[in-house]
């Protein structure tokens, strides 16, 4: 019998800082396209959700672990994470970019041989990175936030960073002095994830939510709101 039981409150794992998709504005408030879309899909399916700003990494491993429900953090449906992770539909599309030194020279991966290059921990452009570090002979160093990877770059400590190219842009339009000399690779889409086989009630009314909140035209109201009407 479930009288006055308390509804469950998911706990949603997220990154610290991965403008436009989430980070705290200057009221201290934790907003961006995945934190809105999650709040707008619970609303529209009678559910609650907590939002815990952890770092990518560590909200991936706890919701390995089962210690959080779900994760929405810019995560790119990648092979490797689908064997461990099921994942919504996409919601956005990206692509793994390399970044350099406004005023760089370096054009392509050749012109990385001997140089050090900054890496975000458990992404998926760390994953590609090193999946060519060998062929191209570079060093690299790792990062927990993307903020801390574009300023080892910025200050010269590294010569390139590899990130998503919708994040890299982004922050590049707000003044990061950074520019991206490639084309994507590995291009691929977002998804909001669960652990494997757990919690397919909360992924099924994500589902539901997201065709409902891209019918009605609140998804793209959030993607204009970050973004503008151009992108
Ligand atoms: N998009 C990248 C990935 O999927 C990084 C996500 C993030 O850093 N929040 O690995």
């Amino acid at each position: 019998i479930k009288s006055a039981q308390a509804q469950k409150v998911y706990q949603i794992g997220t990154d610290v800082t991965y403008p436009p998709f989430e980070f705290a504005n200057k009221n201290n408030k934790y907003v961006g396209i995945d934190i809105d879309i999650m709040k707008a899909i619970a609303k529209e399916e009678g559910f609650k959700v907590q939002i815990k700003p952890v770092g990518f990494n560590a909200a991936v491993q706890s919701m390995e672990a089962g210690q959080l429900d779900g994760v929405i953090a810019g995560m790119m449906m990648t092979p490797e994470r689908k064997a461990k992770f099921d994942f919504s539909q996409p919601y956005f599309d990206t692509g793994i970019i390399m970044a350099v030194g406004k005023n760089s020279k370096i054009k392509n991966f050749e012109q990385l041989r001997g140089k050090k290059v900054a890496l975000k921990t458990g992404t998926a452009a760390a994953l590609y990175a090193n999946s060519i570090k060998k062929k191209y002979g570079f060093k690299t160093v790792t990062f927990d936030d993307s903020n801390n990877m574009y300023q080892d770059v910025v200050t010269k400590n590294s010569v390139a960073c590899f990130e998503d190219k919708p994040v890299m842009q982004y922050a590049i339009n707000q003044g990061t002095p950074l520019k991206i000399p490639v084309k994507p690779a590995n291009k691929s889409t977002y998804g909001f994830a669960v652990r494997k086989g757990h919690n397919q009630e909360l992924l099924a009314k994500f589902d539901a939510g997201l065709k409902k909140i891209k019918a009605n035209g609140t998804y793209d109201k959030i993607k204009n709101k970050y973004l503008g009407t151009k992108h």
